[in-house]
């Protein structure tokens, strides 16, 4: 994909996330503030992506999902 790191000041959507995709680098996931920082390989800027919390869940490197606790009565 066609750097537009000089071009564009803010990504959006899905649009942000093949950007991303395809052509940042990611360089850390922050689990409490739900943000990907991610550098452009070719110009050194840095991005930083944030999910809303309740459209996309996370891509986080190692799922915390918790398993179902049995119900106690
Ligand atoms: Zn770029």
């Amino acid at each position: 994909m066609e750097c537009e790191c000089g071009k564009r000041v803010e990504l959006e959507g899905a649009d942000a996330r093949e950007y991303a995709d395809r052509h940042l680098e990611k360089l850390e996931v922050d689990t409490a503030q739900w943000t990907v920082r991610y550098v452009c390989p070719e110009t050194g800027r840095p991005w930083l992506m944030d999910y809303p919390h309740s459209k996309y869940p996370a891509r986080t490197e190692g799922d915390q999902a918790q398993p179902d606790e049995p119900e106690h009565h």
